[in-house]
């Protein structure tokens, strides 16, 4: 099944305590698109960058079949630049710049011939402009989105009412708590469905990530990665790989949804393992499944005897 991914696409400069890279291909939709293209048949890609974004970056996109119909290219600018820089312990970031650029005047227009997408995600980017884009699409079967404490605190109406026509929502933990005004992480996440999701995904960061389905709750474990070298992107990517399974199985029942966020985890794991989008330039199938397995193997539970 075809899915359509709405977001940024970046330049990021990027310092963690393995490295620092000046410049290097991110965003949102970037992530999304990259991940999902390993498991969903079309990914359509909308969004928009300047003239000074590379002719390699667009080959990448498309080496990996992203349909590129809905970027936008505008030349009275530069490309969407934000930097980041990540303390000893990798959770937390600070964001020492960010220059909208060209994304300041984004208005996401969908081709005519993305209109009919079945799956749609919508990457971290101001709450109406993700209805925006939901407007303009034909009943999609499953609207999924993310969003930051930058949206809760500062766009907190209209992030209510994109809430309300979405199928799944991906936040972390203090995102949670913050949009419920709750600390229970349960409680919360009953009021955040009551918003109008009917299913919720909480990402407890290098944790894990709790799946809130039907009468559903699965807990799903973290990766024991060794070398992470950058987490800028994870997020984007848990949902990319998320999303693609979903969409590549077409299956939305709770026990493939579980399987979703194990794809969505092991996609963020390779992530995380090489600088900016590096690592998910090039996985096999293999490599894909065989970590799927870890993470299976990892919280089995044996049976009482
Ligand atoms: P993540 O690490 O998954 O939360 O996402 C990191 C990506 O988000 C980076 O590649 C940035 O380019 C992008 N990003 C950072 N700030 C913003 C923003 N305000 N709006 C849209 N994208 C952003």
């Amino acid at each position: 099944m075809s899915l359509l991914v709405v977001g940024s696409v970046a330049y990021d400069g990027i310092e963690t305590p393995f490295g620092k890279v000046d410049r290097i291909l991110g965003g949102s939709a970037t992530y999304i698109s990259l991940t999902s293209s390993y498991f969903a048949e079309n990914v359509n890609l909308v969004g928009v960058v300047g003239k000074d974004f590379a002719d390699e970056d667009i080959e990448l996109l498309k080496s990996k079949k992203v349909d590129l119909t809905g970027l936008q290219i505008d030349k009275s600018g530069n490309t969407f630049f934000w930097q980041g820089k990540y303390h000893y312990d990798l959770n937390n970031r600070d964001t020492l710049d960010t220059q909208l650029n060209v994304f300041e005047h984004f208005d996401p227009v969908i081709p005519e011939e993305y209109k009919n997408a079945r799956y749609v995600a919508l990457g971290n980017i101001e709450p109406s402009l993700q209805s925006k884009v939901l407007e303009q699409i034909d009943k999609p079967d499953f609207v999924v989105m993310d969003t930051m404490n930058f949206w809760i605190d500062g766009a907190l109406d209209a992030l209510k009412k994109t809430l309300k026509k979405v199928d799944l929502l991906v936040i972390n933990d203090s995102e949670a708590r913050e949009l419920a005004d709750e600390p229970n992480l349960l409680k919360a996440a009953e009021i955040v469905r009551s918003m109008g999701p009917e299913s919720l995904i909480i990402k407890k960061g290098e944790h894990g990530a709790l799946l809130f389905a039907g009468t559903e709750i699965f807990s799903a474990p973290a990766y024991p990665v060794i070398d992470i070298f950058d987490p800028t992107g994870a997020g984007d990517s848990f949902l990319g790989g998320m999303l693609g399974w979903i969409a590549y199985t077409n299956d939305r029942t709770p026990q493939n949804l579980r399987r979703s966020v194990i794809f969505g985890s092991v996609m963020a794991s390779f992530c995380v393992e090489k600088f900016g989008p590096e690592r998910l330039k090039d996985l096999t199938e293999k490599e894909i499944y065989d970590r799927y397995r870890e993470f299976r193997a990892l919280s089995q539970i044996p049976e009482l005897d």
